[in-house]
Order: C-alpha cells, then sequence, then structure tokens
C-alpha cells in the first residue's frame, strides 16, 4: 500500500477507484483488499494525510478541529431554514485521512429502529442491519456494553439507553 500526493506514474489503471478516504471509504477499501488481496484498490482522498498529526492522536485535542481554521474538518454551511428562525446551520465532517473517525469523539451509539426503517430500502431495515450492527459491541468488551448484549438489561433510566433495547418492536 503506498500514499501518494500525486498520482504515481506507475498506476495506469485500477480495479476500483473509491471517492473519499472517510470511514466507510476506508472500511470499505480494507474490507475489499481483505476479500481479494489481488485487487488493486485506488482511494482518492482530499484531505492531508492523518499519521501521527496530534489533533488526530492526541484525544484531548479533538476539539481542536472544530475551529474554523482546522484543516482536518469540512464545514458545510446548509440551507436557511424558516425551522430554525431563518437561519442555517454550520455541519462540520470529516476533512482528512479517516474522515468522520479521525476527528469524531469516538462515542458509540445506534440510531434507533424507525430511522433505519424509514430508509423504506430492501436490505437495510433494522431486523436486516441488526446482525452486523451488533458486531461493534461484540468485538469490544462486554462490559462497557450490557443493555446491547442484553436487551432485557435494566436500562430504562435513560432515553439513549432505552433506544438500544431493540431489536423487540
Ligand atoms: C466532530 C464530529 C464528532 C462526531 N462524533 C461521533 C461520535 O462520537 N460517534 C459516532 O458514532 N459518530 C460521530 N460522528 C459522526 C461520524 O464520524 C460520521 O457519521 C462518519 O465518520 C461518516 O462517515 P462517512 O464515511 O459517511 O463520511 P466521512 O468520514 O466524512 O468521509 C468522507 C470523506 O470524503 C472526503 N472528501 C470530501 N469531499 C471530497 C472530494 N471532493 N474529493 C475527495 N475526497 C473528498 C472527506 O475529506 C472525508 O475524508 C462525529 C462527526 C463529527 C464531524
Amino acid at each position: 500500500m503506498g500514499l501518494y500526493k500525486n498520482l504515481s506514474d506507475d498506476i495506469e489503471e485500477v480495479d476500483v477507484i473509491i471517492a473519499g478516504g472517510g470511514t466507510a471509504g476506508c472500511a470499505v477499501a480494507g474490507r475489499l483488499a481483505e476479500a481479494d488481496p489481488t485487487l488493486s484498490i485506488l482511494v482518492i482522498e482530499g484531505g492531508p494525510n492523518n499519521y501521527e498529526n496530534p489533533a488526530i492522536v492526541t484525544p484531548a485535542m479533538f476539539p481542536t478541529n472544530l475551529v474554523p481554521s482546522s484543516k482536518n474538518t469540512l464545514f458545510y454551511q446548509s440551507k436557511k431554514s424558516d425551522k430554525l428562525a431563518g437561519r442555517g446551520v454550520i455541519v462540520p465532517s470529516g476533512g482528512t485521512l479517516g474522515g468522520g473517525s479521525s476527528i469524531n469523539f469516538m462515542a458509540y451509539t445506534r440510531a434507533q429502529r424507525d430511522d433505519f426503517d424509514s430508509w423504506n430500502t430492501p436490505g437495510w431495515t433494522t431486523d436486516e442491519l441488526y446482525p452486523f450492527l451488533r458486531k461493534v459491541p461484540e468485538s469490544l468488551s462486554v462490559s462497557y456494553f450490557p443493555q446491547m448484549i442484553r436487551p432485557e438489561a435494566d436500562v430504562t433510566n435513560s432515553g439513549t439507553a432505552r433506544n438500544l433495547r431493540w431489536p423487540e418492536k
């Protein structure tokens, strides 16, 4: 694997091009490479390399990525909305290799059942996604996520935790 600022002369053709070396892009590239090591995969990332970047590898410095001058973050400006008293909002997003996962707060949660189901897309319902979503807490220490591993656990004291209790409908 190589990291290039300019496309290397010896790369004339690749099997797969992934636009954006963010969270999903890197995961897809990694999975494809694992599934078929003979594939040539080109990930095109618009932001800087995240390697040993202090604002990324030092958790206490994470908030610096929300400073408007941050080179690791893209700040999208939304349209103005009547629902926001005529204002728009600024939406920060990862703008470096690793994308949002390089600058996010590393908190794990899971969307509500309705969020997934509202996509209304076969293959992407809550029930179909659930086995994959479970992989995250299961790959970590069970003791951190008792309410996700054991949906029957008593976690009703927090709205967020309550939302983690599906798959029951
Ligand atoms: C400040 C912050 C805190 C967050 N905290 C949490 C958290 O605690 N827990 C949690 O689960 N989620 C959190 N998130 C959300 C989570 O990080 C994102 O939902 C996730 O990273 C999005 O992944 P993605 O692959 O869809 O997009 P991204 O990771 O944003 O990837 C998109 C990539 O495309 C690149 N790109 C954009 N335009 C171009 C272009 N024209 N050419 C080439 N490359 C381009 C970007 O630089 C970026 O690397 C947070 C996000 C932010 C911004």
